[in-house]
Parts: structure tokens; sequence; C-alpha cells
């Protein structure tokens, strides 16, 4: 019997692995300008910070949660999303009171256990960044474009970014007895699971995969107070002077309980129905409640298996050595690795196979690598101390060069190779 892995677990191999680097590779250098710095969380922690932060009534908790009783009797979850982590470190370490900016990031991954399918799985990756204690519309502004400038390095530009307000706990108050009222008057066109949530919960309904976009068309709007409302237009006239894509759509609600005010979301039709990408907002209320201090808060989290997906015919894969060392002779295996040695010291990247495999063989290794030349050493090059260097990829003679003082040479010959 052969061991598999588990249905939405899976096995990122390169160039798959690769462009996940190089994503984090470039969010990590785009968090430095804007003055972010590395928070690593734990990946499980109290199942309560995620039934208190994330809600009791939303979809990750209560279906797609991997929750557990440990060996110590208890209650204890695998991260679905990196923000309860990162304020419950706030507060935890007192990361309020360091005078420092409390702009942080994480890059992790995340477990959900819902039904995987194109773009969903139980295991994907995050890369979020969370703002905390900055209530001002600047904060929006500067996450946004932040988030939108990654997309862009990462190699996916004209990104439109899909923007609502959720108003504060005021304005919310009231809508969700508006709400609560128009939802039960027509329950009988509701999904099940609605139908019995909206008790709990009537925002609930709007962000349902099967409900929501109708009700985001026919169910009352949301007012915002005039405090929402003002800020909400500084967030837009900010992102317009920043040349940010954005639309204002009514609809969005974000699948969280801890929003409030700014929510946005970036999708792209080219991932069919799992079209988000980047989904964030502000939760201002969410660290007191927490049992923090009060510091309005914004952040976003972003997936990066589905940007990873968009990428996929834009980005080339990398990991090819720049050459192949073959040893052409039986009694050439020690300068060969002798070789390769040097060549790494000097900053040329070189791989090989098995010195004591025919030429043959190491050739088609050679071939099958990627590299730009293939450098041999057999019984002549042995003698008079040199090492053949053959061109892989373009047409082009082969040549002859001294073995000591090979790499700067080399390195000027690959930046010749497309
Ligand atoms: P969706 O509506 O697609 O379920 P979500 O609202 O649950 O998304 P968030 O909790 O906002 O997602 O997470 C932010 C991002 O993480 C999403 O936009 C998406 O790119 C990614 N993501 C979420 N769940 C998964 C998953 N199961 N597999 C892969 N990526 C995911
Ligand atoms: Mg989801």
């Amino acid at each position: 019997m052969t061991v598999h892995s588990l249905r939405g677990f899976r096995d990122l191999l390169p160039p798959d692995s690769e462009r996940f680097a190089s994503i984090e590779a470039t969010a990590r250098e785009v968090f430095s300008f804007y003055g972010y710095r590395e928070l690593r969380i734990p990946t499980i922690e109290m199942k309560e910070l995620f039934v208190k932060s994330t809600g009791e009534t939303t979809d990750i908790v209560e279906k797609e949660m991997y929750a557990f009783t440990d060996g110590g009797g208890r209650e204890v979850a695998v991260r679905p999303e990196g923000t309860p982590g990162v304020v419950r470190a706030y507060i935890e370490q007192n990361l309020s009171q360091s005078g420092r900016n409390a702009k942080f990031y994480y890059i992790g991954n995340m477990f959900r256990a819902e039904r995987p399918q194109a773009g969903r799985f139980r295991e994907f990756e995050q890369i979020g960044a969370e703002h905390i204690g900055n209530a001002s519309p600047f904060a929006d502004a500067e996450t946004i474009t932040m988030l939108l400038k990654l997309l862009e390095r990462a190699g996916l530009p004209d990104c439109t970014v899909d923007l609502n307000s959720l108003g504060c706990a005021e304005c919310r108050g009231n809508y969700r007895q508006t709400l609560l009222a128009y939802l039960r008057g027509c329950s009988e066109k509701l999904c099940e699971p609605c139908r019995i949530r909206i008790e709990r919960n009537p925002l609930r309904a709007l962000d349902c995969k099967i409900d929501g976009p109708r009700l985001a068309q026919e169910a009352p709007k949301l007012r915002l107070c005039p405090d929402c409302s003002a800020h909400f237009a500084r967030v837009q006239e900010l992102l317009r002077l920043s040349g940010a894509d954005f639309r204002v759509n009514p609809g969005l609600v974000r699948g969280l309980d801890y929003y409030t005010r700014t929510v946005f979301e970036v999708r792209s039709g080219s991932l069919g129905s799992q079209d988000a990408v980047c989904g964030g907002g502000r939760y201002d209320d969410l660290v007191k409640s927490m049992g923090g201090p009060a510091a309005p808060a914004i952040g976003w989290a972003l997936g990066v298996d589905r940007l990873a997906m968009l990428l996929k015919d834009k980005s080339a894969p990398g990991g090819a050595p720049a050459v192949f060392v073959i040893a052409a002779a039986k009694e050439a295996g020690n300068k060969s690795f002798e070789l390769l040695g040097a060549l790494r010291a000097g900053g040329v990247s070189a791989d090989f196979s098995d010195f004591g495999l025919s030429l043959k063989s190491q050739m088609r290794s050679a071939d099958k690598s990627g590299a730009a030349f293939a450098l041999l050493i057999g019984d002549a090059e042995l003698k008079d101390g040199t090492v053949t260097v053959k061109p892989l990829k373009e047409k082009g003679e082969q040549m002859s060069l001294a073995f000591y003082g090979m790499a700067p040479i080399l390195k000027e010959l690959l930046k010749k190779v497309k």
C-alpha cells in the first residue's frame, strides 16, 4: 500500500515552487519600501481566537476550520487566516507601545476545510499586510496602492480594485434591523443555510455564494453615517490622486465579521469562479474587542496560489544552472569536482550528473538541465590544464579555456546567451 497526499493538499513542484518564491521575494521588497516589517505568527492558536475575531457565524469558523482538542485538552485550531494571530500578537507583545509604526506583513500557509476545486485548496498560501493604529484615510489609500504596486511588480498590471464601505458599528446596527426585516419577508427565496444564519447575522446572506449576487441588487442598501461617508469619500479621492484603478461596488460584503468602513477585493476574470486574488479592509474595533487598546487598523490578504495561476504564462521558469560539468574520461572525476567548486565559489551556478557515467549519458543530462554551456574535462584537458566549453543553447564553436580563472570569462560569455 502506498501512502498518498490528502485531498486539497498538494505538492508544489518546480517551476511552481519557484514562481511562489519569486512572488514572495517581490512582496518582501515592496513591503520594505512601505515601512512594513515581517511578523511570523504560530500556525496553531486557541480555537477561541478565531471564533471571537473571524466570527462565529462566518463560513470559515462554522464550516472550514481544522479544529481539534490537543493532548492537553485544549481546543485549538490550525489558522484559517492571518489577521487574528497578528492582532493577538500585537496585544500580547505590547506592540502598540514600541513607539514604532505598527505595520506588519506575514507570509504563510492557511488551512480551510472547503471543497477542493481549481484555485481552492485546503492548504494555501497568503501574503498579508496589517497596519494597526492608524484611522486616517491615508492609511487606506496607502495599503491599497501598495497592494497594486505588489501585483504590478509581480507581473499582474492593470488590476481593478472593488471598493465599498461597510460603515461603523452604528451604521451597521441600524442596517441590520432593516436588512433582517427584509430578509425575513423573503426567506422562502433564500438558500437553507441563509434562512438560519440571517437570524444571527443578516449580513452573511449578502456574502452568500448562492443568494449574495441577487441580494446585492435587490436588498435595501447600507446608509453610511456622515463620518463614515466622509471617510469613504476621502479614500476615493486619495486613490484617484494616486492613479489607482478602482470601482465602487455597493454589493461587496466581505465574509469575515470584523470589517468596518473600507473593504476591498481584487478579482481577475481569468480565474473563473474562484476569481478573488486578494481581499481586505478596515477593522477599527477588532483590537479593542480582543482585549487590546483602541487601535483602528486596516489590512489585506493575497492568495498566492491564485496569483501564481494568473502568472503562469507570464513568468519564465527558473532553476537551470548556467553551466553543466562533464567528466569525459574516467580519471577526470576529481578535477571535474574541483571545477564545480571553483565555479560556484566564483559566482557561476553549476551542476553535474554522475562523473562515472558515459560521455553520452552525461551530455544528455546536460541538455536536459537547460544549462547554457557544457564544460568537459577529458584526457587532453587533464594533460594541458584546460576545460572545453561547448555551447548547448546556441550554435557556436566550442572553445578551450584555462582551468584556473574561468569564472569571470564564463560570466562574460553567459551575458551574451539569451
Ligand atoms: P473566496 O470568496 O474565494 O472563498 P475568501 O473571501 O474566503 O475568498 P479571504 O479570506 O478574503 O478569501 O482570503 C484572501 C485570499 O486568499 C482570497 O482572495 C484568495 O485569493 C485566497 N484564498 C482564500 N481561500 C482560499 C483557498 N481555499 N484556496 C486558495 N486560495 C484561497
Ligand atoms: Mg472562502
